[in-house]
């Protein structure tokens, strides 16, 4: 399978594009997203160090030849955290793993003076390899010192996405915080109606089960992660109230028998989804053929 051909992969290791960087240090490295990077350094040759929420007693030991640090922390503890790394050595690369990026960004071109570079993993702990996946990076300072590091992510099979703290912040409002509320709030109702989940089950179309399959992972995850992803910005409570301002003029509609509204408004979306409306139906046939295979084994 996939899964067999990748680990296999990793086990044999990658190629080491700085073998003479000095140890890297991951701050929270204990943590899920710490240990998948703490992995797949290890597998490249790099030395690793882990500083952990116990550790801040010998911090000046475990940081004071860094080559590169890793700030992956709970959220709403990253920008604290990061204050208190005002000693690192000048050449050592300071960067994160945040699912927010000005903030983190910010407040590491403040405590740094050397290279920096935001990092965004757009996965979680649980994929079997990084091929496919996205990382997506926010330049800091002295981008030349840390090519490597993008270098390295991409033999890893992960694709990078360049972009602004603040584009990708408004991105992640729609991507993240409208997503994984609407899933949230999803699930509470769910969990309020109380159907039985196994007669949901035995009723699914295909579809539905993928679909309740999105929702109901997320109450696999950590809710602490996902609370500060949906509260971390003040424009994301705004594009939520946005969307349940709409939810609410769509059950007017419904109120109202409105079915001409209803496919007024229905033709407005397909007119701005365009091309992608027709090539979203032909892909999710794909998934959906895919979804059955894999239920069925
Ligand atoms: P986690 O809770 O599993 O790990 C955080 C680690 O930080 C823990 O080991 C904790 O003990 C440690 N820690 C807490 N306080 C500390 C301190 N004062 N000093 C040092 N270490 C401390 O969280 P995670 O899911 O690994 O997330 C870490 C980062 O990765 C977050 O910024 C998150 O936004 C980002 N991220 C997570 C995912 C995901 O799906 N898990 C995906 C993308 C990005």
């Amino acid at each position: 399978t996939m899964r067999e051909s990748y680990s296999s992969e990793n086990d044999s290791g990658f190629k080491c594009l700085n073998p003479q960087l000095r140890p890297i240090v991951i701050v929270g490295g204990h943590g899920q997203l710490g240990q998948l990077f703490q992995r797949m350094f290890e597998l490249s040759g790099y030395q690793v160090r882990i500083l952990g929420r116990d550790d801040w007693h010998r911090a000046d030991e475990i940081l004071h030849d860094a080559g590169m640090v890793v700030v992956s922390v709970p959220i709403h503890m990253t920008e604290a955290i990061i204050a208190k790394l005002g000693q690192l050595p000048e050449d050592c690369i300071l960067t994160d793993l945040t699912s927010v990026k000005s903030g983190p960004l910010q407040a590491m071109l403040e405590v740094h003076s050397g290279p920096v570079v935001g990092l965004h993993p757009m996965f979680g702990p649980d994929i079997p390899s990084l091929a496919k996946q996205v990382v997506v990076y926010c330049d800091g300072r002295n981008p030349e010192s840390y090519q490597w590091l993008l270098e390295q992510i991409q033999i890893w099979g992960a694709s990078l996405n360049r972009i602004s703290a603040i584009e990708h912040d408004q991105g992640m409002t729609l991507i993240q915080a409208l997503r994984h509320f609407t899933s949230f709030v999803y699930g509470v109702h769910l969990a309020e109606e109380d159907p039985k989940i196994d007669q949901l089950m035995s009723l699914s179309s295909p579809i539905y089960r993928l679909e309740l399959a999105m929702v109901g992972r997320l109450f696999a995850q950590d809710a602490q992660l996902y609370a500060d992803i949906i509260m971390s910005a003040p424009q994301n409570l705004a594009m939520i109230k946005r969307f349940h301002q709409r939810f609410g003029e769509a059950i007017e509609m419904l109120e109202l028998q409105d079915k001409a509204a209803f496919k007024q408004a229905f033709s407005q979306v397909e007119h701005w989804f365009g091309d992608y409306a027709q090539h979203f139906l032909v892909e999710s046939q794909g998934l959906l053929r895919q979804a059955n295979d894999s239920t069925r084994r």
